[in-house]
């Protein structure tokens, strides 16, 4: 394992200590890639797997915390529909542009709801910058910060 690896492993150990109880046991692949996108999960019989970009090396650390938080969002949710369902949920994403774009709005809501509202805000405003859309608008996030605060 190299070093961006290692550093990468010790900030998602510690997510998932604060923010993830239900991925404590779960056996995670951490593997690195070159890729365009930064970051990708599955979820195989055998385990989950996070692939991280090569981009990521060069980002801050601020930048792979806050990617690590949205791929965990997504690992949670695919442990809550179980691996078929989450493989066949894969299918549709490929082929489908509005199924994608629920599917990270999904995750989104998921950090929000985790506390990490703030940072959503900043990943907005970060894909932005870099012509990517963002499934929830700026008004949206505030709302469910708001809306989470009041919980
Ligand atoms: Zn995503």
């Amino acid at each position: 394992m190299n070093s961006y690896l290692r550093g990468y492993e010790k900030i998602l150990g510690r997510l998932i200590k604060k923010s993830f109880p239900r991925l404590k046991d779960k056996k995670i692949y951490l593997k690195e890639k070159d890729a365009p996108w930064r970051a990708h999960v599955s979820y195989f019989p055998w385990g989950l797997r996070i692939l991280m970009s090569y981009k990521l090396r060069g980002l801050p650390k601020k930048i792979t915390k806050r990617v690590l938080i949205h791929e965990l969002c997504h690992l949670e949710i695919f442990l809550k529909w179980g691996v078929i369902r989450t493989n066949l949920n894969f299918i549709i994403y490929l082929f489908s542009k509005p199924y994608r774009k629920d599917l990270e709005r999904e995750a989104n809501m998921l950090m929000i709801k985790k506390g990490y509202g703030k940072l959503a805000l900043d990943a907005r405003k970060d894909n932005l910058k870099r012509g990517i859309d963002y499934p929830l608008s700026e008004k949206e996030i505030k709302g469910y910060i708001k809306e989470n605060n009041k919980r």
